[in-house]
């Protein structure tokens, strides 16, 4: 399990399983397990600083790179 936070204010974001190896591009809405505080709009997820996170594309935000870091464990089970 990954916990997401703002890399410009270090708040939890989210907690998501991440599957496989590699970097966190896409983070898939069906595997966000806790959402902590977070603004949507104009089809981006916010930090409650004002930076944008992610972009919504549905079924998961494509994430915005250098806005966020993580924490934990990756699920490296298929
Ligand atoms: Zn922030």
């Amino acid at each position: 399990m990954l916990t997401i936070k703002c890399a410009a204010c270090r708040r939890k974001l989210w907690k998501y399983l991440k599957k496989g190896h590699g970097e966190v591009l896409r983070c898939h809405k069906e595997r966000i397990t806790k959402t902590y505080e977070t603004n949507e709009h104009d089809a981006k997820i916010w930090c409650l600083c004002g930076k944008p996170i992610g972009i919504d594309k549905g079924t998961y935000f494509s994430m915005v790179k250098g806005n966020f870091t993580y924490a934990g464990t990756k699920e490296n089970k298929s």
